[in-house]
């Protein structure tokens, strides 16, 4: 038997916290541990903990091991885990919110953030859409070609995974029809937001 980390530290107050401001937290404590998510979930095995595990880290109040987990930021919201938890648990939900929170309360690094967030705009910007692939690509490349190509093996696996899930698709990224239009919107929008920090 493997004896208890003494070092590791629990936040007893931890799942009430989740419950009372994590978007679907309220409805962890229908979790039955059966595993029917992390046995759907085509990302399972490149997370740090699969759903079933974290939400039983929850419980046990290990807050640290979760919000600095990968488990948020691998899952695609294939919405497999909520269409097949027998009691109704919105698993991914629960990650999304996670993840935000992990960024609020500074778990996540600023930087990588900062970079995600531009490529995802940028991708928005252009395409009118948030192409996976491209914000993927921009985000990793961020880091130089040599750090951009070893994270991008790193991760042909999970892609494979969205593929195969149809949350990735191999042709050419979608864009909206009306360009000119999606331009005024981000004018007006930039505009606005120009107006009210000036206020
Ligand atoms: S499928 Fe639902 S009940 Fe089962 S472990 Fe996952 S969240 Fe819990
Ligand atoms: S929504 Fe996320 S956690 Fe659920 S099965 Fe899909 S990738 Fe896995």
């Amino acid at each position: 038997m493997t004896a208890p980390d003494a070092a590791r530290k629990y936040d007893l107050g931890f799942a009430r916290w989740v419950r009372d401001n994590v978007d679907g937290g309220d409805k962890l404590s229908m979790c039955m541990q059966c595993g029917v998510c992390s046995g759907s979930c085509p990302i399972g095995t490149q997370m740090d903990y699969g759903p079933r595990k974290l939400f039983m880290m929850i419980r046990a109040g290990m807050k640290e091991e979760v919000m600095t987990s990968n488990t948020m930021w691998s899952c695609t919201s294939c919405y497999r885990c909520v269409v097949r938890c027998p009691r109704g648990v919105p698993v991914t939900y629960i990650l999304q919110d996670l993840a935000a929170k992990s960024v609020e309360l500074g778990y996540a690094n600023p930087n990588d953030n900062t970079r995600f967030s531009k490529s995802f705009w940028w991708s928005a910007k252009t395409w009118g859409r948030t192409d996976e692939r491209l914000v993927t690509a921009r985000y990793y490349f961020s880091f130089g070609l040599k750090e951009g190509m070893r994270r991008s093996l790193d991760n042909l696996k999970i892609a494979y995974c969205m593929i195969k899930a149809g949350r990735m698709h191999l042709g050419m990224p979608h864009k909206v029809k009306d360009k000119k239009g999606l331009q005024a919107i981000l004018k007006k929008a930039a505009e606005i937001e120009q107006r009210e920090s000036g206020s």
